[in-house]
């Protein structure tokens, strides 16, 4: 069985850039950029107030109080086309451009006009309230490198450089598959030993939220050839196919023995993980399959540790994996699985320090639970005991 690092660098190894397209700026939100942004003009374009007030020579008003001869206004989107001269002040808005000749702007707080003259009650200093053209970003910069995810500040970026379309990471296709003979769908009442399709909703949520377009094939029975029919109609045209359940060594659990039969190439089944032992990665031409096991929170902590990474991956993401911080336990933890497990937990901030508190659950079919896990406690291989206090590393299930 190999370990969760070991299987991890085997994904993210096999997995690659599929592709990229071009989208309109209103629909790059939450996409991966596929080409460095690059500024084509300056920023701040000109020399811009950072008050409403007057615009002046600094020299004319070094000494205060001083009164200059008041000569129009420059609300932002209008220019001064004459230079101001020695003695003159300018009345200007925030965001306008200052005339030339003007090296100082006074906030109207400290002035006072009287229509024909403006009292300048306090002295400036050159380049006061000016932000200089340019000092931001000047034309020609590179100002945001592909791999990066489009967020609302991007956008702001994108938008001031002329991007009115971006190169972005085609999203993967991904489909999702539920196996279990067990299983209803949500408008279905659950009788005697039924149970709900849960996962299918959750794989698709984060799927979704890692990028990719899913489309939720539904459930399929536990009999080898609906499992193998299901798995080729899944695979067609699909970057990524993510099964839940029928894993594991019971004699139902017939996944791995289809993806087989169907000639693909199994890089794992079994990780030294927990929850999520019974965990498969294969390939079948150029499609890859997930098979996560079945149990809720199986399903979405090998969804984090292992798909999110590799959808990511496909994207070009060059920060594939999500954070982990260092945060203190808020409760004792025992551990004798030997494997490397991840605690469903709730991440806080409390006085200015991180902790970690593991939740009370009843196991890995535990979903009401785990709604208030925001991270999971990595507990190492080795490790058995952790006392409250000590500090442990914890995954977060969100970038932050
Ligand atoms: P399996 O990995 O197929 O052995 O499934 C383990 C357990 O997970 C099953 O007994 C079910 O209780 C639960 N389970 C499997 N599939 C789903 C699903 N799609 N939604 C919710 N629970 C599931
Ligand atoms: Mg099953």
């Amino acid at each position: 069985m190999i370990s969760v690092d070991e299987a991890l660098d085997i994904v993210l190894s096999r997995i690659e850039h599929i592709g990229t397209e071009r989208v309109r700026l209103d629909q790059a939100r939450g996409r991966v950029l596929a080409e460095n942004v690059c500024a084509d003009i300056d920023l701040p374009p000109f020399d811009r107030a950072r008050m409403d007030g007057y615009a002046m020579r600094s020299e004319d008003a070094s000494v205060a109080p001083i009164r200059l001869r008041a000569v129009g206004e420059i609300a932002a989107g209008a220019r001064m086309t004459e230079r101001l001269e020695s003695g003159e002040a300018v009345k200007i808005f925030t965001g306008a451009p200052i005339p030339a000749g003007a090296d100082a702007v006074q906030k109207v707080e400290v002035t006072e006009s009287d229509g024909e003259t403006v009292l300048i009650k306090e002295a400036v200093r050159p380049g006061q309230f000016i932000t200089p053209r340019a000092s931001e970003v000047a034309a020609g910069e590179t100002v945001a490198r592909r791999g990066r995810e489009i967020g609302p500040a991007e956008m702001a970026v994108l938008a001031s450089f002329g991007y009115a379309e971006v190169q972005v990471a085609r999203k993967p296709r991904a489909a999702v598959l539920s196996t279990g003979s067990e299983l209803v769908e949500v408008s279905t009442k659950p009788v005697e030993a039924q149970i709900r399709n849960s996962n299918s909703y959750t794989i698709s949520a984060y799927a979704e939220r890692a990028g990719a377009a899913v489309t939720n094939l539904g459930t399929v029975k536990d009999s080898f050839t609906d499992t193998r029919n299901a798995l080729v109609e899944a695979s067609r045209s699909r970057d990524l196919v993510i099964t839940s359940g029928g894993v594991s060594m019971g004699d139902y659990d017939l996944v791995k023995a289809a993806l087989e039969d169907l000639g693909a190439e199994i890089f794992f089944d079994r990780v030294s993980i927990r929850p999520g032992k019974p965990t498969v990665f294969a390939r079948l031409d150029s499609t890859f399959f997930f098979g996560l096991p079945g149990n809720p929170v199986s399903t979405s902590v090998t969804f984090n540790v292992f798909a999110r990474p590799a959808l990511r991956k496909m994207q070009g993401d060059d920060d594939p994996l999500l954070p982990t911080v260092r945060a203190a336990l808020a409760r004792p933890i025992k551990d004798a699985s030997g494997r490397r497990s991840y605690l469903p937990a709730r991440l806080f901030i409390e006085d200015g320090r991180a902790g970690a508190e593991p939740l009370k659950w009843v196991g890995s079919s535990d979903l009401v639970a785990f709604m208030r896990a925001n991270a999971l406690i990595v507990v190492p291989e080795e490790t058995h005991d952790i006392s409250e206090g000590e500090m442990v590393e914890v995954f977060a299930l969100t970038r932050f």
